[in-house]
């Protein structure tokens, strides 16, 4: 099943999400399934349990469009349940990023290179593991997810300024994306 991905100005978006109990969410793999469905769908390399209006600490990434360029990441396809940043390290290097909830923005953000994450598994098997480039940078996007952030705010006050009506026009509907969508401004019903 495939949800609609949440879009920028939903306020579920800016919520720090909650860790998840193992009780509460017995159908966590269905979820992840579908979680997965709904990022291929939309031809991304990542997803946040807050892009489908649930604030809780889950993210999945797959990074292997990019393993042409980099081999490690192969199959580079995991689950990260109530992941924790322990710490970051190395040099901030610039990418160009993109988010499914703000489509049709792409921006240059700096990021550190290595990160370091405590996390579960879908099988709830407990990790603790450093990522590098380009996996580290989908994880720390997806992580700022789970904190309320967006790759936006790690812009400079011009390019914030020069995006303003377009992420304007986005929380309204007006913009032209191939997956569904829940935009925050628009009545029910449209
Ligand atoms: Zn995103």
């Amino acid at each position: 099943m495939k949800f609609p991905i949440i879009a920028y100005g939903d306020p579920v978006l800016r919520r720090k999400a909650t860790a998840i109990e193992p009780d509460e969410y017995p159908h966590i793999k269905e979820l992840i399934d579908n979680m997965y469905e709904t990022m291929y769908a939309a031809h991304g390399v990542g997803l946040a349990a807050p892009q489908v209006g649930l604030s809780v600490r889950l993210f999945v990434v797959d990074a292997s469009p990019f393993a042409e360029d980099d081999e490690a990441l192969t199959g580079f396809k995991k689950a990260f349940i109530n992941a924790q940043v322990l710490e970051e390290t190395g040099d901030e290097w610039p990418f160009n990023e993109g988010c499914l909830s703000i489509p049709d923005i792409r921006e240059d953000v700096y990021r550190c290179r290595h990160v370091r994450l405590s996390y579960y598994d879908e099988n709830w098997k407990h990790f603790e593991e450093t990522f590098t480039g380009m996996a580290a940078r989908i994880i720390q996007h997806e992580y700022d997810h789970i904190e309320g952030k967006l790759f936006t705010d790690k812009l400079s006050p011009l390019r914030k300024r020069l995006i303003e009506k377009k992420l304007n026009d986005i929380s309204r509907g007006i913009v032209d994306v191939e997956y569904k969508m829940k935009f925050p401004a628009v009545k029910k019903g449209r």
